[in-house]
């Protein structure tokens, strides 16, 4: 398990130390690796007092959460620490928080779409006593009928020094300097802090936070000598005692008076106790230490332990790590590659390699057919493709075996990803997890071939370029992983291809519907299908650089934006414009034309028509440059009666993408003035909300790509 510790004071630094210290040892008792795999404070002096590793130092929240099974929330507050757990649920991770003020009054909106527990916060009340585990574990078939008992440390150590004869105003004077009072201690001494335990506890039992409103409260501001003096007189004790009141609905907090035979009686001091009532095992009492760095971090460890263990049985431990051609084209980065993963491995996560072929092997075994036929054989083709993602995986599983771990190659046919039969575009009909589940739990790396799956009869398919992208986000929604990471030789999705870009910057966080935009458009960074398919499957993907330790993107449903926001810019020139030369203007040419272009399996991407004469217009269209083989023109020219058909190649295709972009024209606006400004002509225009192309000169790509980014200045809000 991956624990990402947020916030570095008292609390989280204890926890740090804990886990560095006590790891191995907690690992023995409990059978659970815990490491700290990410912490971020606001205070950066910290990092250096604890002697944190740099790379252990999050950017941002989105940082320390992806890289964390378990988020530890210590920041306190109601502000960030809201946002992070909000965020982390958001992300399907799991949260130990010792935030009382934050579950007592917020706890209802941090629901989580996962089944199984995932917010954990037994150091919210009452410290080093395990009063939740208690009630939610041991005590689940019982019913509760009261819980009572003095939750505040600080209120009862100033009420048991008045009764030595102190007045209120010097009690709270020594509390303070005691370090158990807090500056302005009215959080403790109007019985709010006792209040937020008792609204934390009743959502424990009844799943409803009802927050302290809701809870009658009275401090012990207004008790003074007399009142302990009369008590005393009877033999009684004055104390700030909490009830729950479960089978009347009622909380409250209050100054009691105790008689000897209360077991709180003898309760004095910084200490809490908890007294239980339930309806099989009749009242008990817990007592002990309610407060301090120790105790509370030990109640977050167990949390910790406890979270893992829920986790376990989800299975979302797994992590598909995928490599690209450009990340395993040596021998050297192939051992990377194992080095990368044996971290995984370490930190306590079952990872499930997917790699692509070899550099440009693909690329290399397609030159290779077309040399030797024009039109290859689909099955052919496929089964010759096929090697190079079969010579990867064996190369990769054994530079993991190397490494001293079990690791095991998988063909697409022996990882079960089955297609259907369209050979060099193969659909995925369906995928049976079990083998490769089997070889998890059996402790093996699986390396499966990325790009290719087969038929239910055994022939061998390959899913279209950039098919291994594909294949990484098929198998995470099959194993029900958390994440899907795939590793580049760039440090995330960019703002613009940097080759073409030099300022280009990486981009934080993406939602799919952009990333299926930039990704239509021409950012080769990730394959369009399979960011439809992460899409659908709400799943995760992570796209980082395999040889630095950059962030990288974050790709999922997005944070809502409301405003317009131009996220990237792309370029494609692997284009071809089809210009259909004097079409006669009548009805039903234009339908014509498209049915064509449907018959014979091109796909359009622009289109548009202008009147040449009263009679005649020219229409013209883009397609992909190797669809054109696919288009018949002598078909096409005699179903539009054009007069002619010509191609220019020499076109390429920007495009815009984010966010509601067209519900304002000042964006289109900018965009074509910049062109302008550069003397570039648009020859083809076309928009919607979360893109806006247009075709220009192949020439002049650099240099619109260039200004664009500036225009919108993208290499400072990427
Ligand atoms: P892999 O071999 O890992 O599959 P690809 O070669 O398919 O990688 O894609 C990575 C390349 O895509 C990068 O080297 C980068 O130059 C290019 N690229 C184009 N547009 C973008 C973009 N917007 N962000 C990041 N990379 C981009
Ligand atoms: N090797 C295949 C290709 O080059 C698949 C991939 O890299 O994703 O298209
Ligand atoms: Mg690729």
């Amino acid at each position: 398990m991956r624990v990402g510790i947020a916030g570095l004071g008292t609390v989280g630094s204890c926890v740090y130390a804990i886990l560095k210290e006590k790891g191995d040892e907690i690992e023995k008792r409990s059978g659970r690796k815990c490491i700290v795999s990410k912490v971020i404070t606001r205070t950066h002096s910290k990092y250096e007092k604890l002697g944190i590793p740099s790379d252990l130092i999050a950017e941002d929240f989105e940082d320390l959460i992806i890289n964390s099974d378990i988020v530890v929330e210590t920041i306190g507050g109601t502000g960030a620490a809201r946002t992070l757990i909000k965020q982390s649920l958001d992300l399907n991770r799991t949260v130990v928080t010792a935030n009382k003020m934050l579950i007592s009054e917020f706890g209802n909106e941090f629901t989580n779409s996962s089944p199984t527990k995932s917010l954990f916060f037994e150091a919210a009340v009452g410290g080093g006593i395990p009063i939740i585990s208690l009630l939610e574990d041991y005590l689940i078939f019982h019913g509760i009928k009261r819980v009572r008992g003095i939750l505040n440390g600080t209120t009862n150590f100033i009420l048991s020094e008045m009764l030595r004869g102190m007045d209120y105003a010097e009690a709270l004077e020594i509390a303070q300097k005691k370090g158990y009072a807090e500056a302005d201690p009215s959080s403790d001494v109007k019985g709010y802090d006792a209040a937020y335990k008792l609204s934390v506890l009743m959502g424990v039992k009844t799943g409803i936070f009802p927050g302290i409103s809701n809870i009658e409260t009275t401090g012990i501001e207004e008790i003074n000598k007399r009142d302990l003096e009369r008590a005393a007189s009877s033999d009684k004790k004055v104390k700030l005692i909490g009830t729950i009141d479960f089978e009347k609905g009622s909380a409250f907090v209050k100054p009691q008076e105790v008689e000897r035979n209360d077991p709180l009686w003898s309760v004095d001091g910084v200490e809490n106790a908890i007294e239980v009532e339930t309806d099989l095992s009749g009242r008990f009492i817990l007592r002990g230490e309610g407060a301090g760095a120790q105790p509370t971090a030990t109640a977050i460890i167990s949390d910790i332990l406890r979270a893992s263990r829920y986790a376990e049985k989800q299975s979302n431990s797994v992590v598909i790590m995928k490599f690209g051609g450009t990340s395993v084209d040596s021998a050297e980065k192939i051992k990377d590659v194992a080095e990368m993963v044996k971290k995984k491995v370490l930190s306590g996560v079952k990872p499930v390699v997917v790699v692509s072929a070899m550099g440009i092997e693909t690329d290399i075994l397609h030159d290779l057919a077309r040399e030797i036929s024009s039109r290859p054989n689909g099955r052919e083709m496929d089964m010759l493709l096929a090697t190079g993602e079969q010579k990867s995986i064996a190369l990769v599983a054994m530079a993991i075996q190397e490494l001293g771990m079990k690791s095991i190659s998988l063909s697409g046919n022996q990882a079960r990803i089955q297609t259907d039969s369209n050979f060099s575009n193969a659909r995925i009909v369906g995928i049976d997890a079990d083998l490769i589940n089997r070889y998890l739990s059996n402790g093996y790396v699986p390396v499966a071939a990325g790009f290719q799956g087969s038929t239910y009869t055994g022939e061998i398919t390959t899913l279209g370029r950039g098919g291994s992208d594909l294949t990484a986000v098929v198998l995470a929604k099959a194993l029900g992983s958390q994440l899907c990471e795939i590793y580049k030789d760039v440090d995330g999705v960019y703002s613009a291809d940097p080759r073409i870009v030099k300022d280009a910057r990486p981009i934080k966080e993406i939602s799919w519907e952009e990333m299926i935009e930039l990704s239509k458009q021409g950012a080769q960074v990730l394959q369009s299908r399979a960011s439809e398919f992460a899409r659908k499957y709400d799943i995760k993907v992570l796209v980082k650089n395999a040889h630095t330790n950059a962030r990288g993107t974050l790709i999922w449903r997005g944070s809502k934006v409301e405003q317009p926001i131009v996220r990237a810019v792309t370029s494609d020139d692997e284009i071809v414009k089809v210009v259909l030369e004097e079409v006669p203007d009548r009805p039903g040419i234009a339908a014509r034309v498209l049915k064509t272009l449907t018959e014979q399996n091109v796909n359009i991407d622009m289109i548009i028509q202008s009147m040449r004469s009263g009679e005649f217009n020219t229409m013209a269209f883009t397609v992909q440059a190797n669809d054109l083989a696919k288009l018949r023109q002598d078909i096409l020219k005699a179903r539009s009666e054009a007069r002619e058909i010509t191609i220019e190649r020499e076109i390429a295709k920007i495009s815009i993408v984010g966010v509601n972009l067209t519900a304002t024209p000042a964006i289109a606006a900018t965009l074509f003035e910049t062109l302008a400004n550069e003397g570039i002509n648009i020859d083809m225009i076309s928009a919607s909300n979360s893109r806006i192309s247009v075709v220009i000169d192949s020439k002049k790509v650099h240099l619109a790509v260039n200004a664009i980014h500036s225009a919108f200045n993208l290499e400072e809000i990427a």
